[in-house]
């Protein structure tokens, strides 16, 4: 185990800016998770502290040692990637036994560490196939057993699971967080997958733009989100963002015009679908037209249109209205965010 420490990391490649003053202490025995969008710098992040990529200027510390110059292979780590890496023409104890080999372990002891690995991840009795003999779950599988099997001091996971189907991702996804649990390894996950990193996370970091946006514990995250860009991405639908002018103690935009005390000028109002409820004819915060109502299942999901504006609000599956009807919505206004429209920073 061992804590990491990342001091105004950044990336440059040629003019273009992957990581910029990236600065984050993660705490022995954490589940860090990377979140952010396509191109955001959570790879090049993974890559640098693996020793895959030297960062253009900051420094790496784990355990307090500075590691920049420390080859990949000295550094402890245990990586586990999408496509798995497994060897083709190794069986599955070969493949497991692999980082034990190049430290060369000897053989009896090799044996019994990867018999303690394959049974941990369930694969005690599939030790002889080889990798194209065995289904997408089954290869994360190895791959987890033989990140674990030399018991590692970090783990880093550039997103494991995105190969599998959902049903498996949800099951693996329980199995990856009870091993990391019961091991206590530090784990840095790379994800642009909100719900992956709201269920694994200890704490989650958002990326974009090669900037950090938010650091925090996921109910953190989700009921405080420090700008736009997290309010946007995090929740599913994500947190509906309105528009408007504050005047006289009153929010106006598109839709609506309610009561507010804050300061005037220009506001972004935000509010999550579940925070929004039918309200009778014109007594809402946002009146408009029904432009989709979708049943998911448990829920219906309507959303309402007026001029630009759109609000979208988690209902009852029976609440389903028809398109183009008026409606009028109430926000649950306690749980109302506010933002600055121009930088989109937290405002209250
Ligand atoms: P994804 O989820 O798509 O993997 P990411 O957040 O992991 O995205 P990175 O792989 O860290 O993104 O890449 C960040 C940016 O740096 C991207 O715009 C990418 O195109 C660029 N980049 C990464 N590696 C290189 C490289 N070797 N040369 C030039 N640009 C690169």
């Amino acid at each position: 185990m061992a804590a990491i420490e990342l001091r105004k990391l950044s990336k440059h490649f040629g003019a273009y800016t992957a990581l910029r003053d990236l600065d984050l202490a993660i705490g022995d025995g954490e589940f860090l998770v990377l979140l952010g969008p396509s191109g955001c710098g959570k790879s090049t992040t993974m890559r640098i502290v693996a020793g895959l990529e030297e960062p253009s200027s900051g420094e790496i510390l784990i355990d307090g040692r500075r590691v920049n110059d420390v080859p990949a292979r000295d550094r402890d780590l245990a990586m586990v990637f999408q496509n798995y890496a497994l060897y083709p023409h190794m069986t599955v104890g070969e493949n497991i036994a692999y980082p034990l080999k190049l430290r060369k372990v000897a053989r009896p002891e090799r044996e019994e560490l990867v018999r303690a690995a394959a049974k941990r991840v369930d694969m005690l009795h599939l030790l002889t196939r080889r990798p194209a003999e065995l289904s997408g779950g089954q290869r994360q599988r190895v791959a987890l057993a033989r990140a674990i099997v030399r018991k590692p001091q970090v783990f880093l996971m550039d997103e494991p699971l995105s190969n599998l189907d959902a049903k498996l991702r949800t099951v693996m996804r329980g199995e990856l967080k009870n091993l990391q649990r019961d091991l206590g390894v530090t784990t840095i996950y790379v994800t642009h997958d909100q719900v992956e990193a709201m269920t694994l996370a200890d704490r989650i970091v958002v990326l974009n733009k090669a900037v950090i946006q938010q650091i925090g514990a996921p109910a953190e995250i989700y009921a405080r989100p420090a700008n736009t860009f997290v309010a946007g991405f995090i929740g599913s639908p994500p947190m509906n963002l309105l528009h408007g002018r504050v005047e006289g103690g009153s929010f106006e935009s598109e839709g609506g015009k309610f009561r507010l005390d804050h300061a005037g000028g220009e506001l972004t109002l935000g509010i999550r679908p579940e925070h929004v409820s039918l309200a009778p004819d014109g007594a809402g915060h946002f009146t408009g037209t029904v432009f989709a109502s979708e049943l998911l299942g448990d829920c219906t999901i309507l959303t309402a249109k007026s001029g630009d504006a759109l609000i979208a609000a988690k209902l009852p599956p029976e609440a389903g209205l028809e398109m183009s009807r008026p409606v009028s919505l109430k926000f649950e206004t306690g749980r109302m965010h506010l933002f600055d429209t121009e930088t989109g920073e937290r405002r209250g």
